[in-house]
């Protein structure tokens, strides 16, 4: 009994050492970083974020410091894998910023945060095909999956997006928050103009559902927003019936 009670108490002195630990870590990593808000770097520290916060240099840190158009450089001081409460952390300081990334295939910098915290949009992937009566079969897609993925998933069902981008490996949050455009804008319009129903973290830190019945300033806002109104976490895609022949 003794024994069991001895590993017990053994077993909470590591984990008590280990968040300790950790959070001093996240601090002292922040401070020593470019971020300038002291009391950001404290709040990141006490906050219990969903995900990895990376403040020392890496390919993580690299990747994020640039996108497809090569033409930007700005180095952030932390890349996140996505947190609803830094979204909180930032609204509420004066000098931290965050973007998100989706597939970082912006050409001038959309995607970048100098100094602040990069978003790790393709850390939560994921796409649920609702198949219902003729024209309400939607995708229900988290934030950062690709249109590869949903074409792939809709086609397994019979289905397709009515409006995707031409290049395809592109992420959902990524397009929503431009157009979204290809051949098929000319019959359909962009891809924001065929989405039912949105997820937003607001600033806040509330993810709350939108669709033109319901929030439709932010549905509207963050539909081709570049990130400013909100981060986009999940997204219904209107699909249709495919054709076997074109
Ligand atoms: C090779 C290539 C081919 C392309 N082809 C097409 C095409 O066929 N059709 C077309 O329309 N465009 C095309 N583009 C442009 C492309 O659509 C945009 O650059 C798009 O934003 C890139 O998507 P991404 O997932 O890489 O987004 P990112 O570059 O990562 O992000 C774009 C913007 O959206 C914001 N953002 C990202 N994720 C979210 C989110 N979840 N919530 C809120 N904001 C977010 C970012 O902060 C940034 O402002 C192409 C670009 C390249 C480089």
């Amino acid at each position: 009994m003794g024994c069991v009670r001895g590993a017990m108490a053994l077993w909470w002195l590591i984990m008590i050492i280990f968040i300790v630990r950790t959070r001093g870590d996240i601090y002292r990593d922040c401070l020593s970083s470019p971020i300038v808000d002291k009391n950001a770097c404290k709040m990141i520290a006490e906050s219990k974020l969903e995900g990895s916060i990376l403040f020392t240099s890496g390919p993580a840190i690299t990747e994020a410091s640039s996108d497809f158009g090569g033409m930007v450089k700005s180095k952030p001081a932390a890349v996140l894998s996505p947190a609803s409460k830094l979204i909180k952390i930032a609204n509420a300081s004066p000098n931290l910023t965050i973007a998100a990334r989706g597939n970082g295939h912006s050409l001038s910098g959309q995607s970048l945060a100098l100094n602040g915290v990069v978003l790790n949009m393709s850390s939560l992937r994921g796409i649920k095909i609702v198949k219902k009566g003729d024209g309400q079969s939607y995708a229900d897609v988290k934030w950062g999956e690709l249109w590869v993925n949903v074409l792939r998933a809709a086609q397994a069902s019979g289905l397709s997006p009515k409006s995707w981008t031409d290049y395809i490996d592109l992420s959902i949050g990524g397009t929503l928050s431009n157009a979204g455009v290809s051949g098929q804008t000319y019959r359909y319009g962009p891809e924001i103009s065929n989405v039912l129903q949105l997820e937003v973290v607001i600033g806040n830190a509330n993810a709350t559902k939108c669709s033109p019945e319901n929030q439709p300033d932010l549905f509207y806002g963050a539909l081709g927003g570049l990130g400013q109104f909100g981060i986009i976490t999940g997204a219904q895609i209107i699909l249709q019936r495919t054709y076997e022949r074109v």
